[in-house]
């Protein structure tokens, strides 16, 4: 056998109704000393060590038609006893997938997805080599008008090579390509655009009455904005944005020529829509997230992930470039494509500064500090983690966007932003080397030099203070030269108890509880129902009215479950935080000013 020989794999979907997938995986020259075979831990992308291999059922072993013995070895590695050699060896095994998320592996008889980390065992020693993938339809009786969407090729040329959207053989570079193309089976909506000459698609699961026409012209024009900003030719092919569409849900992950998301329907545009909705934008952003990541995340890469270990965490301080920088740019691109109008635009740049302002974290954890806890932090939040946590997302990108402005503002507007990613995917991504912990600052500081002599250092110096600090960043400051007035007020005259309250059933339930606010100071804790306040009942949608007609420093008695204990609690009301930011572009302002905004707005 040649070392080139491939590794084969096959997954069907044998039982819709038990959520079941069986995947095989065959190798024709297993180890002489016993095989052995791992399921990843945790999915790129998302930071967290999920083991998959919770989900699989059954495994079995056979070679020449006879059993073989498995040993596990711990709890994602299983080795297959020595079989005869020039004996292919095949693992068979069953995969429960009923994870209604763009992490893992869900069906039923209304369609099938899976992420290849949750259901495709590594063969030890031999990630390298090429893969096929035989992905075989459902049981006849739920098969009907089954499609398949997916960026991995069909293996043209081979017995049973798939023909577009349809079911049969696909192949893989090697095992790290096989794992980063999620699929999708089933009676998806499929629609078609191109942009930057390359071609983009687009399959929504789920029940919808979505305006795919008007989605595909705002995508086409948000994708070919980005591939001119890191400039063509694009780095992928093909492109596609799987959607499973919910009631209620938002997710994304991002992968090497797709992305799978997760929406609610009403985010969706609908025929005759005109101005987008909130939920449109919403949406759009998340396209607009998990497509920047094609560059950034999917090809610059920290040096920490090149390669991804998928057994165990792999550290490093930079998602708040990776992330953040990320989500600077998904809002930004739906501006500067036209997509939506700068007002809207500083509306939502809005929102995430106020997000950022309103949890105490901010002040305990740098957004470096987030990204290395990222794995049991950020992706495990409990009720404290507003108090403890900053988001390397939300004070990423306000990050990037103070580093834009100065860049902008520094140089006359000849530098920006854009230079610094530019520079990263020239020196990082396409040749495919790892950012250094302490790479990006190096760029910044390249890139500020260039627009303002001896700038560079001092801008360098900024950024990493920036991200291993926890001050607030200067942004009022930092808007005013392009003619924007940033406003903080209290988002409400109602005086404040300091909470956040859980959604849902009309019971005041307490999410959170904000460290140093008047209910903590109470002895009041996440978890306790409100149940009157001043012996009148208190319910989720009256509290803030109950609370509107008494000023700060007013004295009320909260009466609250804690567990199936009634207790009583005497708090006194403070002012509600100024944390609500308004971005507002000021009409008259200097020429100076207007073209500064003119070059970071518009289009
Ligand atoms: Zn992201």
């Amino acid at each position: 056998m040649s070392s080139a020989s491939p590794v084969r794999y096959t997954i069907a979907p044998v039982h819709p109704e038990a959520h079941l997938f069986e995947v095989t995986c065959t190798l024709a020259d297993p180890a002489p000393e016993g095989q052995c075979f791992r399921l990843p831990a945790w999915i790129p992308g998302s930071y967290m060590i999920r083991e998959f291999a919770r989900n699989i059922v059954t495994l079995h072993a056979e070679a020449g038609g006879r059993p073989v013995a498995v040993e596990k070895l711990d709890k994602h590695t299983w080795r297959a006893a020595p079989v005869a050699p020039g004996t292919a060896l095949s693992l068979r095994y069953r995969v429960y997938a009923w994870d209604l998320s763009v992490r893992a592996a869900h069906l039923d008889a209304s369609h099938g997805f899976f992420n290849g980390p949750s259901v495709f065992v590594a063969v030890q020693g031999h990630t390298g080599r090429p893969c096929t993938v035989d992905i075989q339809p459902p049981p006849a009786a739920v098969a009907r008008e089954w499609k398949v969407a997916t960026t991995l090729a069909p293996a043209t040329g081979e017995p049973g090579a798939a023909s577009a959207m349809g079911f049969g053989v696909y192949r893989a570079q090697d095992y790290d390509e096989l794992i980063d193309h999620p699929v999708e089976m089933g009676r998806f909506t499929h629609a078609r655009f191109e942009a930057g000459g390359v071609p983009h698609e687009v399959a929504i699961t789920g029940r919808h009455d979505c305006d795919t026409e008007r989605l595909c012209a705002d995508l086409a024009r948000l994708c070919a904005w980005q591939i001119e900003l890191f400039g063509a030719p694009a780095p992928v092919e093909r492109y596609l944005f799987l959607a499973m569409v919910v009631g209620e849900g938002y997710g994304g992950l991002e992968h090497r020529a797709s992305t799978a998301l997760l929406a609610s329907r009403a985010d969706l545009p609908y025929r005759g829509m005109g101005a987008p909705s909130d939920g449109y934008k919403t949406f759009l952003g998340l396209c607009s997230h998990e497509y920047f990541h094609t560059w950034n995340v999917k090809r610059i890469k920290p040096a920490a992930f090149t390669p991804y270990d998928l057994a165990s965490e792999n550290y490093t301080r930079l998602l708040w470039a990776f992330e953040g920088f990320t989500s600077y740019y998904d809002d930004l691109a739906l501006v500067r494509s036209g997509v939506i109008p700068p007002e809207d635009y500083l509306a939502l740049l809005g929102k995430t500064v106020s997000g950022v302002l309103r949890g105490g974290g901010r002040l305990r954890q740098s957004v470096a500090e987030s990204s290395f806890d990222a794995w049991i932090k950020y992706y495990r939040q409990d009720e404290n983690a507003p108090n403890a946590i900053v988001s390397y997302y939300a004070k990423g990108a306000l990050v990037a966007l103070a580093l834009d402005l100065q860049l902008r503002a520094g140089s006359d507007g000849r530098m920006s932003l854009d230079d610094v990613m530019r520079l990263l995917w020239q020196r990082h991504g396409l040749s495919g080397t790892g950012v250094a912990e302490d790479g990006i600052f190096a760029i910044v500081e390249e890139v500020a030099e260039l627009g303002e002599r001896g700038a560079g250092a001092r801008l360098a110096r900024w950024l990493e203070e920036a991200v291993h600090g926890t001050d607030d960043l200067p942004l009022a400051r930092l808007l005013e030269p392009f003619g924007i007035e940033y406003r903080c007020e209290a988002a409400s005259q109602a005086p404040s108890l300091g909470v956040k309250l859980a959604g849902g059933n009309g019971e005041a339930k307490l999410a959170n509880v904000y460290d140093g606010g008047p209910a903590q100071a109470a002895g009041l804790s996440a978890g306790d129902v409100l149940v009157a306040l001043d012996g009148l009942r208190v319910t989720a949608a009256g509290l803030e009215a109950q609370l509107a007609r008494r000023k700060a420093g007013e004295r009320v008695t909260l009466h609250a479950f804690r567990r199936d204990e009634l207790m009583s609690f005497e708090v006194e009301l403070a002012a509600a935080p100024a944390d609500k930011v308004t971005l507002v572009a000021t009409s008259a302002c200097a020429p100076a000013a207007e073209r500064l905004r003119e070059g970071w707005l518009g289009h």
